[in-house]
């Protein structure tokens, strides 16, 4: 049984970093007139209250969003990210988080199409019951999934405009998502060759998530890029999540340069001791 719910997570600095990497590959997209799908095969809630029981418990965001909040000069890959934050609120104060589905949808056209794979049942009603209430009219057509997202994302590849972004961002409860993070990648590129994705991973200290990146990298013969942030030394008893990472296939080619910019910048805003960095390596033809 499902027992993450990322309510308790939401905006803390993994999500911080993931999202503003997310939105970049967005915008690239959206850079063609012709329309492409964006697929969320873990798409949980799509919003999150920061004022509710769930997200104070550990109050996580205080060391993720709330550190940019009212910052008004950013890098261009924060800023924009950070401006996308700020129109879900719509006032002064951060009560809300939108997840990945709603930030997708804010950007998206009528003619994208956002396709979202959730399984837990709650998480599911609550992201269907979300697009379901708001305006409809000149949104992108979404479609959401109650189900498995690893094996949801095989049968709707590949787009029909061959058009897209792909974002694998398990919770990592079942040990087994290693794994199967490598097969859904290998096997989404072989139907989505031309396909962007993007897969998350936490930095834990565990063998199977320090071997992901390799793993990864020894897939494919695409482009591809891989970048971390650490905000701090990995905690002695072995628990905790001490950074993250992004692993990318079919990057943007202008990827590299703005995170050279931002991610320096992340580490000095982010970083909670001595241990904070970050890394950056590509493959780009
Ligand atoms: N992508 C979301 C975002 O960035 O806002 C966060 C997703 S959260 C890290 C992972 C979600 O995956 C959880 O809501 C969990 O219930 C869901 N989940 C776990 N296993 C799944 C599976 N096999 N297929 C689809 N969803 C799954």
């Amino acid at each position: 049984m499902l027992s993450y719910r990322h309510a308790f997570h939401a905006g803390n600095h993994a999500d911080l970093f993931k999202h503003a990497v997310f939105v970049a590959l967005l915008r690239h997209l959206l850079k063609k007139d012709k329309a492409f799908w964006c697929i969320d095969t873990h798409a949980g809630a799509a919003q999150y209250s920061l004022v509710g029981d769930w997200a104070l418990k550990n109050a996580e965001f205080e060391s993720g969003i709330s550190r940019l909040w009212g910052m008004k000069v950013l890098p261009p890959l924060l800023a924009d990210y950070v401006d996308l934050v700020r129109a879900f609120n719509h006032t002064p104060e951060l009560r809300y988080y939108p997840g990945s589905p709603q930030l997708a949808v804010q950007l998206m056209r009528r003619k994208d199409a956002l396709q979202l794979f959730e399984l837990h049942s709650t998480e599911g009603d609550l992201l269907e019951k979300h697009f379901r209430g708001s305006d409809v009219k000149n949104r992108a057509r979404v479609e959401v999934h109650k189900g498995d997202g690893f094996s949801g994302l095989l049968s709707v590849l590949p787009p029909p405009s061959r058009r897209g972004l792909v974002l694998i961002d398990p919770s990592y409860e079942d040990k087994q998502d290693y794994k199967r993070v490598a097969t859904a990648l290998r096997e989404g590129v072989k139907r989505f060759a031309t396909g962007t994705f993007m897969v998350w991973y936490p930095q834990v200290q565990r063998r199977d998530a320090a071997m992901l990146p390799d793993t990864l990298m020894n897939l494919q013969r695409t482009d591809w890029l891989h970048a971390t942030l650490t905000v701090k030394e990995p905690a002695a008893g072995g628990l905790g999540l001490h950074g993250s990472g992004v692993f990318i296939i079919n990057p943007p080619w202008t990827l590299p340069a703005m995170l050279k910019e931002a991610m320096p910048w992340l580490v000095k805003m982010l970083g909670q001791d001595g241990e904070a960095a970050f890394s950056l390596d590509y493959r780009m033809a």
